[in-house]
């Protein structure tokens, strides 16, 4: 068995509650509010028949206009999950410095980044910016993340999928 500490992190409002909620609970909630300060979720995954991996995801909720977050926050974290909203080109320039902040305060033991994916999420909703999407395969080398998707919290789109990428980057480690 295996526990792994997940960051999610990015802008107020581009749907990180949202996304660990469909992740671990399976469910979508327009009405549902987080508390003030970190809210922890569990994820059990059955990895292979001999491996059991329980993520601790912790959601920063109230947080996020410091994008300068405590270390205690990234202390021993294994992997982050960097979200934006692909209708507001703004929060995927705040993910840029969401994963800069990261990257400046926890490291693997070889110095290397942790492993991040970022989730261009809301992906359901129109208004969808086909520039900024395909500017995702440069953004992600520009800033060290191991790959991108395009994700909705709402209809259920690849965030398992994101999820099983980012244990299996976390796994590689
Ligand atoms: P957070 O501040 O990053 O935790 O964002 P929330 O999870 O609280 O979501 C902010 C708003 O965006 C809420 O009104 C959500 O219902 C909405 N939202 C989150 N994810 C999605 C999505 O995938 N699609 C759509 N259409 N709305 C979403
Ligand atoms: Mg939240």
């Amino acid at each position: 068995e295996k526990l792994f500490k997940v960051l999610v992190i990015g802008d107020l409002g581009v749907g990180k509650s949202s996304v660990v909620m469909r992740y671990v609970n399976k469910r979508f909630d327009e009405t549902y509010k987080a508390s003030i300060g970190v809210d922890f979720a569990l994820k059990t995954i059955e990895w292979d028949p001999k491996t059991v991996v329980r993520l601790q995801l912790w959601d920063i909720g109230g947080q996020e206009r410091v994008k300068n977050m405590s270390r205690v926050y990234y202390k021993e974290a294994m992997g982050a999950v960097v979200v934006f909203d692909i209708t507001n080109s703004c929060t995927l320039e705040a993910a840029s410095e969401w994963k800069q902040d990261l990257d400046t305060k926890v490291r693997l033991d070889s110095g290397q980044p942790i492993p991040a994916v970022l989730l261009a999420n809301k992906c359901d909703l129109t208004g969808r910016d086909e520039a900024l999407v395909s500017s995702l395969d440069s953004f992600c080398k520009d800033n060290s993340f191991l790959g991108w998707f395009e994700t909705s919290a709402k209809e259920d789109i690849n965030i398992e999928e994101a999820g099983a990428f980012l244990v299996k980057q976390i796994m590689l480690c």
